[in-house]
């Protein structure tokens, strides 16, 4: 055991993974301090869902290490347990229960079981009511608690479905790539979002958007070909050559 493993909320050492012979991670090594917000970049098809999903359990590494806090092996849990250990994720396409308004979608995920049938049937004690305001206010959507989900416009679905990850008090949160499809206020206003979670949660966020990784950003990931090319401040990874070259003759947004 080394020691070094105190610090970290989540260790990620030589992983390997392939899909029929071709290497989506490889050789993937990252470390995470507790209460960071992490951003991850790189190209379409570098790795980053791939590797997220090997972080929550959707799919096993080939080989290599992936610890959770101080000792907890991930690649031995699987996805249910790996949830409840207080690891939330945010897919790109929002789901939350359009038919149920937005109160409700975050009174439904305050319930560990998750379960429609007793989360409606149980009373809403006053405790409980001010969780959900709290989060409502953290996502900016306390004005429109009567509101059916449905009715939100895309950018507050994506929120939404932040504070139902928040509900459950993960203490790291995964999320990917939240500003696709957003318009630029709306854009700005999760990276705000995000910020105000930041030592609350550790925080992974995966992103295109340059603008909105200079707004959030503190160290940056860039991941190519399923490992790590470099990593440090926005303007750091932005002036590397290894990252220009990999970026080279790509739209910008890529
Ligand atoms: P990114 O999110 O960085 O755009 P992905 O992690 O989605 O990239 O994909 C990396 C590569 O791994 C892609 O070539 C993708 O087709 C492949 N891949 C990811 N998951 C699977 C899977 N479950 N089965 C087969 N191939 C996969
Ligand atoms: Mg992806």
């Amino acid at each position: 055991m080394t020691t070094h493993k105190k610090e970290f909320i989540l260790v990620l050492e030589e992983v390997n993974k392939s899909f029929e012979g071709f290497k989506a991670i490889s050789n993937l090594t990252l470390y995470m301090d507790e209460g960071e917000l992490r951003v991850i970049i790189g190209p379409n098809g570098a790795g980053k869902s791939s590797m997220l999903d090997l972080i929550t359990g959707r799919t096993k590494p080939d080989s290599g290490k992936i610890e959770f806090g101080k000792d907890t092996d991930l690649t031995k849990l699987n996805e249910a347990r790996i949830n409840q250990l207080g690891i939330g994720r945010k897919f790109q396409t929002p789901s939350v229960y359009t038919d149920h308004t937005v109160f409700e979608n975050i009174w439904l995920s305050l319930h560990g079981s998750r379960s429609v049938w007793n989360s409606l049937f149980s009373r809403v004690t006053s405790e409980r009511r001010d969780r959900i305001y709290e989060i409502l206010k953290t996502i900016a959507l306390d004005g429109k608690a009567d509101w059916k989900a449905g009715a939100l416009s895309h950018g507050q679905k994506q929120w939404l479905e932040i504070g139902m990850l928040l509900a459950q008090d993960p203490k790291l949160l995964l999320v990917d790539e939240p500003a696709a499809g957003m318009t630029d206020e709306e854009t700005h206003k999760t990276g705000e979002l995000l910020l105000s979670l930041e030592g609350k949660h550790s925080i992974i966020v995966i992103e295109h958007d340059m603008t909105f990784v200079r707004q959030i950003a503190r160290k940056v990931t860039v991941l190519h070909q399923g490992t790590v090319l470099c990593e440090g401040s926005v303007d750091a990874v932005q002036n590397d050559d290894r990252v220009k070259e990999v970026y080279l003759g790509r739209k910008k947004k890529n």
